[in-house]
């Protein structure tokens, strides 16, 4: 008898939810829909080509053990994708055995799929001037944002390697628009920059312009009061990467709205490449025309996170190097340790060290950082935590801080982790849950239970007491 399909998917998350962090759980798997379970071939719908690709890149060992486990040995998987063009999800499927003997197909080769047609027809357009073609365009990119300056890590793969795909490719994945969006200080202008310096280098024949929203918006209006819209509107099809920063500005612009979407429609038909930031993603935008909106999502929208701790160091490495300076690693580390809001007020800090020490003539120690970041931070207020929290307990017990997210149960590891989880639940804001997760990936039950043991055994053991005390200062400095 066939199993229910529902369960099935249901048991293999579980499995999957056991094997990775929450974060590519919730990224990668969350949205899969399964549709179809017919002779053991479970089918999979993804959201795009994109999304099948990572999968199949990052996943595949995990989903074929899952799979094998969930349907037997004769268990296969099958996706079906939605084309990112057609508001209608036209489904495609692609076959991919997950069985024993088969190598897994290259999807380039076994997906008839073209991805520079969209399912829009051609629509000849009155604006175009026959015999017009190249413009010189000042792109106003910005150098120094380049690929090269932008550190890669958990909070940014996905936008990441999206936006760099596009860039190799303008027009011509099914990321279009490619949407990019996060809180301020993230990256999301120094990335949409990248991309189109990256363009330039690729195709340096492609007309490539980065505006913010609000030049946009100026610009219509002056063409408005000029009476030389029609200009406006031509000069705008005819970018071959049109990079736009912080749509949500357009929020009740009505007309600049209107004719962006014109824009929008020819550009996208064409298959010339969009390129859009903004402060949040599209279905939690206010004041945008939902005809818009609905545009938005026609191709991926990625996000940048906060980065953590080791970002947050390569970052300013990187940031040192380019700039040629030499500071102590406990500094950079201090530093990093104690701005965890944006990367902005990250090289703010920064900045403020180096000037610092060269208007007062004084050497970079941590003593200075140190001043100068309670300075600092008494306004942007900072917070504990819990990576500065596992940082500062793994280096106590000189263990690797990766050792926090291992699945090991060696004596020491499992006291860090549980150390951990104690000092994050006294000095955060962080529910058990959210603790949990960040680890090791556990549950907020095995928080709690963390949270008695040590406890229990400060009340019990001296010397456990005496390294409690002794990092709680350590915490709290
Ligand atoms: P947003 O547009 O999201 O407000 P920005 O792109 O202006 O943020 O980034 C703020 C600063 O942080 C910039 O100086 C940028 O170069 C730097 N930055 C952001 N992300 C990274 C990264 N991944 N690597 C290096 N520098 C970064
Ligand atoms: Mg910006």
């Amino acid at each position: 008898m066939e199993k229910y399909i529902e369960e099935v998917w249901e048991n293999c998350l579980k499995i999957i939810k056991d094997n990775i962090n929450y974060q590519s759980f919730k990224t990668w798997f969350l949205p899969i829909k399964p549709v179809k379970l017919k002779d053991n071939v479970l089918t999979i719908q993804v959201p795009s080509q994109f999304f099948y690709e990572w999968l199949e890149e990052h996943y595949i060992g995990l989903l074929k053990k899952t799979i094998k486990k969930e349907l037997g040995a004769e268990g296969r998987l099958e996706y079906s994708i939605i084309m990112d063009n057609s508001e209608d999800p036209a489904p495609f499927t692609v076959n991919v055995p997950t069985g024993e003997k088969k190598a897994i197909i290259n999807p380039s080769v076994s997906m008839p799929i073209d991805l520079n047609k969209g399912n829009s027809k051609e629509i000849p357009n009155p604006f175009i001037i026959p015999g017009l073609k190249k413009i010189r365009v000042n792109s106003q990119l910005i150098e120094g944002y380049s690929f090269d300056n932008f550190v890669e890590g958990d909070c940014n793969r996905l936008a990441r390697s999206a936006g760099y795909a596009v860039a190799n490719n303008p027009g011509k994945t099914s990321f279009n628009p490619l949407l990019i969006y996060s809180g301020t200080g993230l990256g999301k202008t120094h990335l949409s920059h990248a991309i189109g310096l990256q363009v330039k280098n690729n195709f340096p024949d492609k007309t490539v312009l980065y505006v913010t929203t609000d030049q946009f918006i100026n610009q219509f209006i002056d063409s408005v009061k000029n009476n030389n819209q029609n200009d406006f509107i031509h000069f705008y099809q005819m970018i071959d990467v049109l990079i736009i920063d912080d749509i949500h500005n357009l929020a009740g612009k009505e007309k600049t709205m209107d004719v962006f979407f014109h824009i929008f429609n020819h550009l996208h038909q064409k298959s010339n490449q969009i390129v859009l930031t903004a402060d949040k993603p599209p279905v939690e935008m206010k004041g945008i025309e939902p005809r818009l909106l609905s545009r938005f999502k026609w191709g991926l929208s990625a996000d940048l996170q906060i980065p953590d701790l080791e970002t947050r160091i390569a970052i300013l490495h990187k940031k040192l190097y380019n700039d040629g300076i030499e500071i102590p690693q406990e500094v950079v580390e201090y530093l990093a340790y104690c701005i965890n809001t944006n990367i902005r007020e990250l090289e703010g800090a920064l900045i403020s060290l180096l000037a610092q020490s060269s208007l007062n003539k004084k050497t970079i120690t941590l003593d200075l950082a140190r001043q100068m970041i309670d300075k600092f931070v008494k306004n942007t207020s900072r917070e504990i935590s819990i990576d500065y929290i596992q940082k500062v307990v793994c280096d106590y017990f000189n263990i690797p801080i990766e050792m926090i997210q291992s699945k090991t149960r060696k004596r020491e590891i499992v006291q860090a982790r549980q150390l951990s989880m104690y000092f994050s639940k006294k000095h955060t804001k962080a529910s058990l849950a959210s603790i949990g997760l960040h680890c090791g990936n556990k549950d907020h039950a095995t928080v709690l239970h963390a949270c008695r043991t040590v406890n229990n055994l400060v009340e019990t053991d001296k010397q456990f007491r005496t390294f409690v005390e002794e990092l709680d200062k350590k915490i709290k400095l």
